[in-house]
């Protein structure tokens, strides 16, 4: 097989661990050896670490992100009779954790350009059971957080936010964990900060709101045993904090590389002539992207025969996402139909992402390019 038919993984897991094996390694035996896989030292040691790495005041690590979410909720007392306004266009969990605290999602659509909420669309859907609004940094990038600010000021909502794609990121110079009321996180593998399983974390400035975290994630008890609120197992494990708190000193540097490399994919797009049928992400000058996904729209219809192309050809895509929320089967109850929300239903067929991790060469991401280039036709080429 020749250099140029070697395929391109959408993600390289295993890269940060064969960078930090032998740290990575220590901090798994002192956990193993310790014998205090539930809630060890490294639980608490990582929280503090994380916590100031947002400038926030208090983290709390739990077993995932859809987990931090749900406990967020829960935190704010959110449930039935309650809407939470969410964009259409992302991640399941974000609606998922809703809907299980018995509250009621309202969708609102996307900017075109970033993915992100709308805040106008937000304003719309505001009404006096909305107690709550849910920003999800998508991609990597911040959502408009000045004027989702000023609209829960007005109105006295909450504000979640879903960064759980998004951790490093900054808006006007601020690390978002700091952005809402309680702010939620993943440590999924493939995110900005990723473990070897399942982890989340929760981050918050109200002392009040902590406790009630710190509880909520252990079966709503603050002495075992006695149960003051309903609460559920939702602690993050010694191990996975072990080894975040090898990663995050490294974040930053990580960070670097996913946008020189979101860089080096614009160029590589312009040089070859493809920006009129790729169109590239837009970073917002008041935002510091993070590149979690670098995601293009294809333009023409041409979305899924370019993924199949790419597929065939060895080099990994993914299409984040491909049915917005409101068409989902598992909630056809609320009512929801295609047209709702044009600006998400057009991005979900016309998106796609490409490899992305810190340590992808220029090589890799010319082979991608490249292989886009061998699908487009000539002339296409030429009508950009
Ligand atoms: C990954 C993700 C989650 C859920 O995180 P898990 O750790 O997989 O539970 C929630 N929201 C968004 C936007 C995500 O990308």
């Amino acid at each position: 097989m020749s250099m140029s038919h070697t395929p391109v993984p959408l993600c390289d897991i295993n890269a940060q661990y064969r960078a930090l094996k032998p740290e990575i390694d220590a901090a798994i035996a002192r956990v193993v050896t310790s014998g205090m896989a539930i809630n060890g030292p490294d639980v608490a040691a990582f929280e503090k670490e994380a916590a100031a790495y947002c400038g926030a005041k208090y983290a709390v690590g739990c077993a995932s992100g859809t987990d931090a979410l749900l406990l967020a909720l829960h935190a704010l007392d959110i449930g039935p009779g309650d809407e939470v306004i969410l964009p259409t266009f992302t991640f399941f969990a974000t609606m998922g954790s809703v809907c299980r605290t018995g509250a009621t999602p309202v969708f609102a659509d996307i900017d075109p350009e970033t993915y992100n909420i709308d805040p106008a669309e937000i304003a719309k859907r505001i009404t006096p059971r909305t107690k709550a609004i849910m920003p999800v940094h998508l991609f990597g990038q911040c959502a408009d957080m000045d004027a989702i600010t000023n609209l829960a000021k007005t109105h006295d909502l909450h504000i979640i936010e879903d960064a759980a794609q998004s951790f490093g990121a900054e808006y006007r110079g601020v690390r978002c964990g700091t952005l809402g009321v309680v702010n939620c996180f993943s440590f999924y593998p493939s995110k900005n900060l990723g473990t070897l399983g399942d982890a989340g974390m929760v981050t918050t400035e109200s002392a009040d709101i902590y406790k009630k975290l710190l509880a909520l994630r252990n079966h709503g008890s603050e002495v075992k045993y006695y149960h003051k609120m309903m609460g559920w197992n939702a602690r993050i494990d010694t191990l996975q904090a072990a080894m975040l708190r090898v990663k995050l000193p490294h974040v930053d540097g990580w960070l670097e590389g996913r946008r020189q490399a979101a860089a080096r994919y614009d160029r590589l797009i312009e040089d070859s002539g493809l920006s009129g049928f790729l169109r590239r992400p837009v970073s917002r000058p008041e935002c510091t992207h993070t590149f979690n996904q670098y995601v293009v729209r294809a333009s023409g219809g041409h979305r899924d025969a370019l993924v199949k192309h790419l597929k065939d050809s060895g080099i990994g895509c993914e299409i984040y996402y491909p049915l917005p929320l409101h068409l989902q089967e598992c909630i056809a109850h609320l009512g929801y139909k295609v047209g709702d929300y044009p600006i998400s239903e057009t991005a979900a067929r016309t998106v796609l992402a490409f490899p992305m991790f810190a340590e992808i060469t220029e090589e890799q991401q010319r082979r991608v390019i490249d292989t886009c280039a061998s699908f487009v036709p000539q002339q296409l080429r030429k009508a950009a």
